[in-house]
């Protein structure tokens, strides 16, 4: 990495400013990709883009931007953010994807582990995990496009969180560099303040250069099956759960009846579902990994006994572990040759008390999204106490809480609604959860204000303050997520 160089280019000193417009001249494209995210709502050029090759050269670059008074640094993952999370307006972006490496290393006590730089995708840990060692982490991300750095910074969740907890209580070892520009190894027994802050830390605390993540014999299958409810319901001893909302009409391919994933030579008998069945049906997904010729038929039929779902509606599928867990390329593939996949996704993702589950149901699903939000809108149950509550990130503070993800696929406007408009609904439904004292916080958050997130952190928001005052002093890390402003 060219830091004398870029030190000439930026003109730095005291009270200087980077200056990301060469005047008049073309932009350059390596700054313009880092100036928006998958979001596409915010956007900020940054003065420059590096791509780190070790620890010392994200030591370098933090060094270099703590001489100026104003100068930040963001570790960008894949750019998979969609409020501007990982952008930073005139100053350096990290191209973490130049931490790539992959080795297979085991702890003292023979635990094989993944040792990734942390610009790894886990679709790529994957494929190295299955490929050459028959061996994969055991928690994941429905889409797998996500570096390693990237979840870890918030918290990296799908349908085995609720059993193996997520992403960020599935880690052995951290190498961070601090915003001071000091490179630490840490782990639950060494540095265990910085390793607990940086995971969910969203990036406040220091960059992950590298992580070390402890890797199981994969599975050879998944049986996963989906049932159709017409209420919200909770369930048990699956390898994977999730849910989803659709709408109880036939008329939208993206949220209605043929959105369900029924697998081939199936049908979806629509005379099936009870008529006075409301504008919205829930639906099931359980997988079970298994290995051939095993019990999984009879473990899958004691499982889904005590389960109350519209019979008829249920469907089942076995696919390759590695299949199952890429199932969202092809989602992704179809999104970006209808062109929903460069629109702008103004997400919405909350986590929100199983006792107010049933409530939001009836209050915000039912009423507010009954025409549905050109998406999935997700609902899956996680368990508190596979969190670690030493972790940076911030949860309802009941045992059980569920995620409610509303991903919007729209296609761009005209065609799709004006994205203000989406984001507008986004906030009528925060208010709404507010006014009625729901017990929930945003997951993936982003504030605007300091006091919104003192507000999110709640009763941790002073350790929060604390460990950026002891790791990142001057406030030159993440600056996109508008938590600190840059100190001198
Ligand atoms: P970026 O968006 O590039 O960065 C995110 C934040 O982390 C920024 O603040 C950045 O500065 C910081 N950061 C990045 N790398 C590092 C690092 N090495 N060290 C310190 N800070 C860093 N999330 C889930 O939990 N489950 C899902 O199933 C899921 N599915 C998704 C599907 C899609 C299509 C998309 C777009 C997102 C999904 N997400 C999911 C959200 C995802 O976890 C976040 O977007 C996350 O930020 C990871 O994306 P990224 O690697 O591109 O990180």
């Amino acid at each position: 990495m060219m830091i004398a160089y870029l030190d000439q280019q930026l003109r730095l000193g005291p009270g200087a400013e980077a200056e990301p417009h060469p005047a008049g001249g073309e932009l350059d494209p390596e700054l313009e990709a880092a100036s928006e995210d998958f979001g596409g709502v915010a956007r900020a050029l940054p003065a420059a883009v590096l791509r780190p090759g070790s620890a010392d050269d994200v030591a370098g670059a933090i060094r270099l931007a703590s001489r100026s008074d104003r100068l930040t640094v963001a570790a960008r993952g894949n750019g998979h953010s969609v409020a501007g999370q990982a952008l930073a307006p005139g100053g350096i972006v990290l191209d973490m994807r130049a931490m790539a490496r992959i080795e297979l290393v085991f702890s003292d006590g023979g635990q094989p582990c993944a040792d990734v730089g942390a610009g790894v995708l886990w679709g790529e840990l994957l494929e190295w995990g299955v490929r050459e060692h028959g061996m994969a982490p055991r928690s994941w991300t429905d889409y797998l496009g996500l570096t390693v750095g990237g979840t870890l910074s918030n918290a990296g969740i799908s349908g085995q969180a609720f059993r193996k907890g997520p992403q960020i209580a599935n880690v052995a070892e951290l190498e961070v560099v601090t915003g001071e520009a000091e490179r630490v190894v840490c782990s639950p027994s060494h540095r265990s303040d910085l390793f607990f802050a940086a995971l969910g830390g969203l990036g406040q605390f220091g960059i992950i250069t590298r992580a070390r993540i402890p890797l199981y014999p994969a599975p050879r299958l998944d049986r996963g099956t989906w049932q159709t409810f017409e209420s919200l319901v909770a369930c048990g001893e699956f390898d994977y759960v999730e849910g989803f909302a659709f709408l109880n009409r036939g008329d939208d391919p993206a949220s209605g009846w043929d959105s369900v994933p029924i697998g081939p030579g199936s049908v979806f008998e629509q005379d099936l579902i009870p008529q006075g069945s409301g504008p919205l049906l829930y639906c099931l997904e359980l997988a079970l990994n298994h290995e051939l010729n095993d019990d999984v038929d009879k473990r899958m039929e004691e499982l889904l006994r005590p389960l109350k779902y519209i019979k008829g509606l249920e469907f089942s599928l076995e696919v390759s572990y590695v299949e199952f867990l890429s199932r969202v390329n092809l989602a992704e593939s179809e999104a970006r040759a209808n062109g929903s996949w460069d629109a702008p996704h103004p997400w919405l993702n909350i986590l929100i008390s199983a006792s107010n589950i049933v409530d939001f149901d009836h209050e915000v699903l039912q009423p507010m999204l009954k025409d549905g939000i050109g998406g999935p809108m997700l609902i899956y149950p996680l368990l508190r106490s596979r969190w670690d509550p030493r972790m940076s990130v911030a949860l309802p503070d009941s045992e059980v809480f569920y995620l409610v993800a509303l991903l919007r696929f729209t296609r761009p406007y005209p065609v799709g609604p004006p994205v203000e408009d989406l984001i507008s609904q986004n906030r009528e439904i925060l208010n709404r959860c507010r006014s009625n004292g729901y017990d929930f916080k945003l997951y993936l958050p982003h504030y605007k204000t300091q006091p919104e997130w003192a507000h999110h952190f709640g009763k941790n928001w002073a350790r929060f303050v604390n460990l950026k005052a002891r790791f990142d002093s001057r406030a030159i890390l993440a600056p996109g997520q508008l938590i600190f402003s840059r100190a001198h």
